[in-house]
């Protein structure tokens, strides 16, 4: 595998060129496995934004009028060279998330799948006809570009993130500028990279690195950008409504989620517990899907809990392809979530394993978190309602369906959930009624497939759906046609 190569400072991607912050302001991004300097990235504020939007304004209405079956075509060589790059992107996709190399090209496969699947949208971008109450009238729908689409991502999977937004909002005829996550520059940075290299006109994409408050915020704000397409936090994902909602402008959030997974006493437990293991701890935790509160049948409880606790003390942390998952994003985090394990434990959880950093000479310098499961945590805690986004699951007793059901539906958040049972009653019955998104059963807690619409209900989001087709919807406005014929000209 031949050794990925990027600049010691990343730049930011604007109208084809590669171009540093104005103010030549820089911050330092770590290797989250070693806890080494790995690049210093390009900090932009409102000024590079202006210059970002403003070159994607000036190249929107060309690219809205090349045909989409053309705009597909160069989506799907822009998806192409991406597919030929998989190895050099997964390094970096690795590097700067401390993932193995097998989960970062596992992600890369999907953004390249993503891509394909939406330059074959260019070929339908289907509209609706339909008949007319009045007589010689004809009526259809179009879909329409909104215009500058401002996209902005979190680092937990980077190039998924950058290809879930990029394809959908420019085969629908926008423009877009991409803020990166400040946590995943350099990812954003090569796809900037793969894209400048096709026959995409320049300024149709841009990529702006930086701080959320810095250069997110101006982004949102920007009259000219029509739609915002926002995968993060809900405390994030609230401020962003309110403020595009001032100017009126359509608004898509993916947020957090507390995910259940029910296991019932007639579930093949086995099979429940290599799910549950995958769920909570996959990417370190570091997935909006990943299942957070494992509710657990009483009769089965016991014999359930000690094998999960067991194969979760026996989880490989590390950033090696035999590793099970490697360290969270940054060292912030980390310790947020060390306080907040403790902080439960203080008003009664009792943690089974883990609840503290990886402190041995091979963890330590890298921001590694022990696989962590807590029980005796009530419904109402903090732990039970708030997202950590990290290696930590909690354990919850019911006694039947019923209990199982409403404990799944007790929380602010509704993105996936999933139940472990044989019996169809239970599972026809907990997918029609778990208020989620995403209703799985017997397997993980997973995102979507990318023909798939994702998202969630409550504070999970405000009820778009990206990607699948659904995502059309988000970056395109229909108009309505009318066409009246006159019978006595025929
Ligand atoms: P975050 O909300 O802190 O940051 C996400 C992005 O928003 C970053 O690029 C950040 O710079 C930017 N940002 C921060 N403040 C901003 C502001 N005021 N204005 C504009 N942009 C701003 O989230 P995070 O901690 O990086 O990511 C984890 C969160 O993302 C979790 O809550 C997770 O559940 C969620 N997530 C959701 C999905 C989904 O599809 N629903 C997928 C992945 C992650």
């Amino acid at each position: 595998m031949e050794k990925a190569v990027f600049p010691a400072q990343i730049p930011n991607w604007i109208q084809g060129q590669e171009r540093p912050a104005l103010a030549g302001e820089m911050f330092d991004k770590l290797n989250p496995a070693t806890g080494r300097h790995l690049c210093r990235v390009a900090r932009s504020r409102a000024g590079d934004v202006l210059q970002a939007v403003r070159s994607s304004r000036e190249s929107q209405l060309a690219w809205a009028e090349t045909p989409p079956v053309k705009r597909g075509e160069i989506l799907h060589e822009m998806a192409e060279r991406l597919r030929k790059r998989r190895e050099e992107v997964a390094q970096i996709v690795a590097l700067e998330t401390g993932k193995s190399i097998k989960s970062a090209l596992a992600e890369t496969d999907g953004a390249v799948a993503l891509g394909f699947f939406m330059a074959g949208e260019g070929q339908r971008l289907y509209g609706r006809t339909t008949t007319s109450g009045i007589p010689n009238r004809y009526a259809m729908t179009v879909r329409q570009p909104i215009g500058v689409a401002g996209l902005i991502i979190p680092a937990n999977t980077p190039i998924a993130n950058v290809a879930w937004k990029v394809f959908p909002a420019l085969i629908c005829g926008n423009s877009a500028v991409l803020k990166a996550a400040e946590d995943s520059p350099v990812t954003a940075w090569v796809f900037g990279a793969i894209a400048q290299q096709g026959n995409l006109p320049a300024g149709v994409l841009n990529v702006v690195q930086g701080y959320g408050d810095e250069a997110g915020a101006p982004l949102v704000e920007n009259p000219d950008v029509g739609v915002i397409s926002f995968t993060g936090s809900t405390v994030v994902g609230r401020r962003i409504a309110a403020t595009a909602g001032e100017r009126l402008a359509k608004v898509s959030l993916e947020l957090g989620g507390k995910n259940p997974l029910v296991v019932c006493d007639d579930a093949d437990l086995e099979n429940a517990a290599k799910w549950v293991l995958l769920s909570a701890f996959s990417n370190s935790g570091q997935r909006c899907a990943s299942a957070s509160r494992i509710i657990v049948f009483d009769a089965i409880y016991n014999e359930f809990r000690d094998m999960i606790v067991e194969r979760a003390k026996k989880l490989k942390v590390g950033p090696e392809d035999d590793d099970d998952f490697g360290p969270v994003i940054n060292e912030d985090q980390l310790r947020n979530m060390v306080q907040c394990v403790e902080q439960a434990r203080q008003r009664g959880a009792n943690v089974l394993t883990g609840g503290h950093r990886l402190v041995d000479p091979e963890h330590r310098p890298g921001f590694y978190m022990a696989p962590t499961i807590l029980e005796d945590v009530k419904s109402d805690d903090e732990i039970s309602k708030t997202e950590l986004f990290g290696p930590i699951a909690c354990l919850y007793r019911v006694k039947d369906f019923g209990e199982a059901l409403a404990l799944a539906n007790d929380s602010p958040y509704g993105l996936t959930a999933c139940i472990h049972t044989r019996s169809l009653d239970r599972a026809m019955e907990f997918t029609r009624k778990v208020q989620a998104g995403v209703a799985v059963v017997n397997a993980g807690t997973y995102g979507s497939e990318p023909h798939m619409p994702f998202g969630g209900v409550k504070q999970s989001g405000n009820g778009w759906r990206e990607p699948g087709t659904e995502a059309l919807d988000v970056y395109s406005d229909l108009k309505d046609v009318y066409i009246s014929i006159d019978p006595d000209a025929l």
